[in-house]
């Protein structure tokens, strides 16, 4: 299926980032990494922040970032990474597909510590410096399933569904500072993380992995193509740009019209 975005696209959509840093969690692949891209094309600063050291270096390169080489689960490492950002994505995140029955409670865990508690902690960290300065934005990548159940993915549906609880707390101790978050909730987006759950899907459902695509992951997109990370990273870009100061605490989604239905 082609893609909707006509190349180049780098994401950054005239909007002017200069002397702006931003973080990106996970920015070592797929939404992460095309997020560091069009921060960067903006002009901002990037902090590259991935579990995988050659993946972070090679985007911080790309970017002309700062690679940071850390596993999000652990909170002491996050408490290392730089403070002093006027942008943070929230993007790192891991999925399991299983029934509840059979869920692992240590992955379960994991999985909520990378995509709550590291958010979390990163909030906490860096709102100091976005309040002091008077101006902050907060764009945390959650999903259609922060907004809508799918059977087989506990520990990812709760996790994105705190997601939304706490970009909208942010969002409310934020405004009066200039301060605001939102998530985007993306349907499919072709990356290796919806490579790897095609597999898993199959075997979860009891079909052909080249069934998956069509019949259980756009079986509820009316727009029948999966998106392309370039795609999200523009509407990163666009809650940091000059016409959105008044959108906090939203969520929107980015899925082909999923949750329309
Ligand atoms: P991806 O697997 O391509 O990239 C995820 C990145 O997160 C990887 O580089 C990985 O190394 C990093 N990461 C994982 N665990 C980490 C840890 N403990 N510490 C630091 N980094 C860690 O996945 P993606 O599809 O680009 O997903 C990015 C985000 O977008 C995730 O939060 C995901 O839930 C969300 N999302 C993805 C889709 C999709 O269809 N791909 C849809 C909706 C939302």
């Amino acid at each position: 299926m082609t893609s909707g975005i006509t190349p180049p696209f780098d994401g950054s959509a005239g909007v002017d980032l200069t002397g702006r840093t931003a973080m990106v969690t996970g920015a070592g692949s797929g939404i992460g990494r095309a997020c560091a891209r069009a921060l960067a094309a903006a002009g901002a600063r990037v902090h590259v922040v991935d579990l995988d050291a050659e993946a972070a270096k090679s985007a911080a390169e790309e970017t002309g970032g700062l690679a940071h080489a850390v596993d999000l689960s652990r909170a002491s490492l996050v408490g290392e990474l730089p403070t002093e950002v006027d942008i943070l994505v929230n993007n790192a995140g891991l999925q399991h597909v299983a029934p509840l029955t059979e869920f692992p409670p240590d992955r379960f865990e994991l999985m909520q510590k990378v995509m709550v508690h590291a958010p979390f902690l990163l909030l906490r960290q860096t709102l100091p410096h976005m309040i002091a300065g008077g101006w902050g934005r907060i764009v945390n990548i959650s999903s259609v399933h922060g907004l809508r159940a799918s059977p087989y993915k506990a520990a990812y549906v709760t996790a994105k569904h705190a997601m939304e609880g706490l970009s909208k707390v942010a969002a409310l101790e934020g405004a009066p500072h200039g301060v605001t978050s939102n998530c985007i909730n993306p349907g499919y987006v072709r990356t290796p993380l919806v490579e790897q759950q095609i597999a898993a899907q199959a075997a979860a459902h009891g079909i052909d992995p080249e069934r998956v695509v069509g019949e259980v992951l756009l079986s509820r997109s009316a727009i029948k193509r999966m998106i392309e990370p370039a795609e999200v990273a523009a509407v990163a870009v666009w809650l940091c740009g000059p016409h959105t100061g008044y959108i906090t605490g939203a969520s929107l989604p980015v899925d082909g019209g999923w949750s329309a239905a």
